[in-house]
């Protein structure tokens, strides 16, 4: 890796950055940072590379999801295991009905940065500025909120190690066992038109289970039936952060970010010269780019060269996030320079960050739009002959009202009833479901 050290970036200019008043203090917190025991390990990140190389080779399917921003203030066990459980209800409707490994990255344990379209945020005659995600400052519209506090950072890291002490209890101490497939129900919206699929679906994965017993393939002893691999993912925003959390491997050499298993670079931040890509190519762990309707297919090879120059199966994944309007058109192209370059790389479709729109006051996303989006990408990689590789969605465990339409049909009058997001507006827990059942319907076609 020429001349790239876990500090190489601040040489670079950098976007979306935070302006620290307290140099000293914001030095301090990455000295402590920097002394932490790193919260995943580096063959965690390599088995995801992986997983994700099977992805890239059209032989497992790639879903990743969770919370636009996590924040302090929404830190319960009832909404990691909520959606912990939304997720393990979409992976096995894609699992089963595709018949497919599903590969799972959660947006959790770590997303707290946040890029923004304006430095400043106005209401009324004030003016502050924007809100960029906890680990950056808070969210309240006062002076002080709004200050960048360097101690933000350490709160950041604790709540990420809780919350991914948690979710490893669940993905191997029981709560993901296929044999609960029917108890991930209880909890989940009354009456929803989901409810019905999703239990004939779980019935026939006990009646599988209960097959396998018969013929005498006791599912207590294959592990793959009674826990799950579950990785974490968030964006490479915040570089200090990151780098005071990259490690060198002390197993098989290589510097590793250790604050998740997958990072990705947003699309306002892949300047090909800038600090952020000068950051993300140094590490070895399996890293994501948006692709956004500015991405040229020249650029795009450029950025893939400097992030993946050996063509290493399952270490870079794009992350496409046109809008529906604009997929079909802008993504041919892209997929024929990747492929004519011979590079190996997960495609995956973000439906979320190109179909937000503004209704009643509020941002929000039409489901119809991400599903179209899905449908173009889907289609677009079956006239190139490529592999539409996975989705990546801003979804909640909650039963919350910030997407609209979907099976109960949101409108845009009943979006205040419960919006709770800190950021962009999430799938609900139904609406997220009701993706994956019909993804599932894609793959199989
Ligand atoms: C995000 O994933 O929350 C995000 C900001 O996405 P993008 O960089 O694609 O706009
Ligand atoms: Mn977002």
């Amino acid at each position: 890796m020429t001349n790239w050290t876990p500090g190489s970036w601040r040489e670079k200019p950098i976007e979306q950055t935070p302006v620290y008043a307290d140099q000293a203090a914001l030095a301090d917190v990455e000295r402590q940072l920097a002394g932490f025991p790193p919260l995943v390990f580096a063959g965690e990140a390599r088995s995801l590379k992986r997983s994700l190389a099977e992805v890239a080779a059209g032989r497992a399917f790639l879903l990743q999801g969770g919370d636009c921003a996590e924040s302090f203030s929404e830190h319960s066990a009832d909404n990691i295991r909520d959606f912990f459980r939304v997720f393990l209800q979409m992976a096995v409707v894609l699992t089963y009905a595709a018949a497919s490994p599903v590969v799972k990255i959660g947006r959790i344990a770590g997303q707290f940065a946040k890029p923004r379209s304006a430095p400043m945020e106005k209401q009324g005659d004030l003016e502050l500025p924007s809100y960029r995600g906890d680990i950056i400052n808070d969210i309240e519209f006062t002076a002080a909120a709004r200050r960048p506090d360097p101690q933000r950072q350490l709160m950041a890291y604790r709540q990420s190690a809780a919350t991914l002490n948690l979710i490893r209890a669940f993905a191997t101490g029981g709560y993901a066992n296929l044999e609960n497939a029917h108890r991930w129900m209880l909890g989940f919206v009354r009456n929803s038109p989901l409810s019905e699929r999703y239990s004939q679906l779980a019935d026939h994965i006990s009646e599988t289970l209960g097959f396998m017993r018969a013929i005498g393939l006791d599912p207590e002893h294959h592990p793959e039936l009674r826990q799950t691999q579950f990785y974490t993912s968030h964006e490479a925003l915040l570089l200090g952060y990151e780098q005071a959390l990259t490690r060198v491997d002390s197993l098989e050499g290589g510097s590793f970010a250790t604050s998740g298993h997958f990072l990705w670079i947003g699309d306002r931040t892949r300047q090909p010269d800038g600090a952020h890509i000068e950051y993300i190519r140094g590490i070895q762990n399996p890293v994501g780019l948006k692709c956004g309707p500015s991405l040229k297919p020249d650029a795009l090879l450029r950025l893939i060269d400097a992030i993946d120059p050996q063509n290493e199966p399952g270490r870079l994944t794009l992350i496409c996030r046109f809008g529906a309007d604009k997929a079909a058109e802008a993504l041919p192209t892209l997929l024929r320079a990747v492929s004519r370059e011979g590079r190996n790389v997960v495609w995956c479709c973000d439906p979320m960050h190109g179909n937000t729109i503004s209704a009643g006051g509020r941002k929000t996303r039409p489901f119809d739009r991400v599903m179209s989006e899905i449908r173009s990408f889907f289609e677009a990689h079956r006239a190139e002959g490529t592999y539409a590789g996975g989705i990546h969605l801003e979804m909640t465990g909650q039963d919350v009202t910030e997407c609209m339409g979907g099976a109960r049909d949101i409108s845009e009058t009943e979006l205040h009833r419960r919006y709770d997001t800190t950021c962009d507006p999430r799938l609900n827990a139904e609406q997220a479901i009701e993706v994956a059942f019909l993804v599932a319907e894609l793959l199989k076609t």
